[in-house]
């Protein structure tokens, strides 16, 4: 790239050769090309640095050029980049693997690695149908999910939200159904698995629904425990957003005390220097597929399975959340946030303020005006995210006092203007 390419050049080209995902076909000119970033804060190609509150795609959790994940990857790509893990192994997926399962157990101890959220979820997804098949009920495949859900983009990910497409019904995977959730109390579900629960494979919830920062009450994700367990379900809890620090704990569930069969991470556990995605499940669930002998193990995987360098970054991730205190740091900012929020309530436009640690939405009553609020904060020089109605904030768990501050005096201003405005 030639360094005198501004925005306007570098997003021509974009515009004539990039597909870009979750968007239109074609670019907006309002796109931000990014450069350079160091700590929460982006750069982009007219050198113009912004306070990056949505930590690129919720990912970027220890911030831009964090030095000791950038050594650490460093070291290993040079040393060895990767060795495959279907007929062998290496020394960081190895360590890793041993490492979320003292983080995450003592029930849940097996880790199987991938590369993104989706992939986790779709791994998730066959193991708990392989799972059931295993033990006598090969159609005992019905994948549960939530409203408000999302658990990504592959087609059973994107079947898990019924999301509307022109494809006829007849091409879609079939056995897939959302079921409202804590909004119309855990009998909803208790309901459908009444009728259900004997066709049922597995359960799909995220502790903090990523799409508008819905907090599963702790009651609720017990009562979807205790339902599974009734029923012969397996729990997947899909902590593709909430893993490895985000909601203040190492992984969502641990507020409510809940230990899912199956826990999905992907987006904090490399903090965004790599794909990584990792599905860590239960000794029961592993030895369910030991147990059988006609079929040889789990047969899924990817050639970038537990990925040396994707480990080795995920194992630095850790190692910085862990020595500098970093939950502790979510916990007081997210807080400090909430709290700084609260003036929003005033306004009518403002129907609710929610989140759990570095994971908050702000919802409008109109998609149009939350929009409003991201460009009015982004002209000021802070990103965020808006889902439908809601303005998301999920900045770098290494957020400042001063940067939170900023957020919501950013926030508040934005929205005060947006109220103004008819839509
Ligand atoms: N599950 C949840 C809860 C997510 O938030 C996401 C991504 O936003 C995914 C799954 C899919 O992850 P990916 O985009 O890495 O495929």
């Amino acid at each position: 790239m030639s360094e005198t390419e501004g925005q306007a050049e570098l997003l021509a080209i974009d515009a004539e050769y990039l597909w870009h995902p979750w968007s239109p076909s074609r670019v907006s000119p309002d796109t931000l090309v990014a450069v350079s970033g160091k700590g929460c804060e982006v750069t982009d190609a007219d050198g113009r640095t912004y306070l990056d509150a949505k930590s690129s795609g919720f990912n970027a959790t220890l911030g831009y050029a964090c030095g000791p994940v950038v050594d650490a990857i460093s070291a290993q790509v040079a040393k060895l980049m990767t060795y495959d893990m279907g007929e062998g192994a290496n020394i960081p997926a190895i360590r890793l693997a041993q490492r979320i399962g003292e983080l995450a157990g003592p029930a849940l101890t097996r880790t199987f690695f991938c590369n993104s959220g989706s992939e986790a979820m779709e791994a998730a997804i066959r193991i708990a149908r392989f799972y059931q098949a295993v033990l006598g009920s090969p159609d005992r495949g019905l994948i549960v999910s939530l409203h408000n859900g999302y658990h990504g983009a592959t087609m059973a990910g994107a079947a898990t939200a019924g999301a509307p497409s022109p494809i006829s019904d007849d091409l879609t995977p079939s056995g897939f159904i959302t079921v409202p959730g804590p909004e119309e109390g855990i009998g909803a579900l208790k309901g459908f698995l009444a009728d259900h629960g004997k066709r049922t494979a597995a359960v799909l919830v995220e502790p903090v629904q990523s799409r508008g920062a819905y907090v599963m009450p702790e009651d609720y994700l017990r009562g979807v425990r205790e339902l599974c367990d009734e029923h012969g379900i397996l729990l997947v809890l899909d902590e593709v957003t909430t893993g490895f620090g985000r909601t203040g704990r190492m992984f969502g569930y641990q507020h409510a005390g809940v230990q899912p069969d199956i826990l999905a991470t992907s987006k904090g556990l490399a903090a965004g220097y790599i794909s990584l995605g990792a599905v860590t499940t239960t000794q029961h669930v592993f030895e369910v597929f030991d147990s059988n002998k006609k079929m040889a193990g789990f047969v899924h995987g990817h050639t970038h399975s537990g990925h040396a360098t994707a480990c080795a970054a995920g194992l630095a991730v850790i190692d910085h959340i862990e020595r500098e205190q970093l939950l502790a740091n979510v916990q007081a900012r997210g807080e400090q946030l909430l709290a700084t929020l609260e003036p929003l309530r005033e306004l009518d436009c403002v129907t609710d303020i929610r989140g759990r640690g570095l994971m908050i939405a702000v919802e409008m009553d109109r998609s149009r005006r939350a929009a409003h609020v991201r460009k009015l904060m982004r002209d000021n020089g802070v990103l965020v995210r808006r889902t439908v109605k809601n303005v998301v904030l999920a900045p770098p768990l290494i957020l400042t006092a001063e940067q939170a501050d900023r957020i919501s005096r950013e926030l508040l201003d934005a929205a005060r203007k947006a109220a103004l405005v008819e839509f």
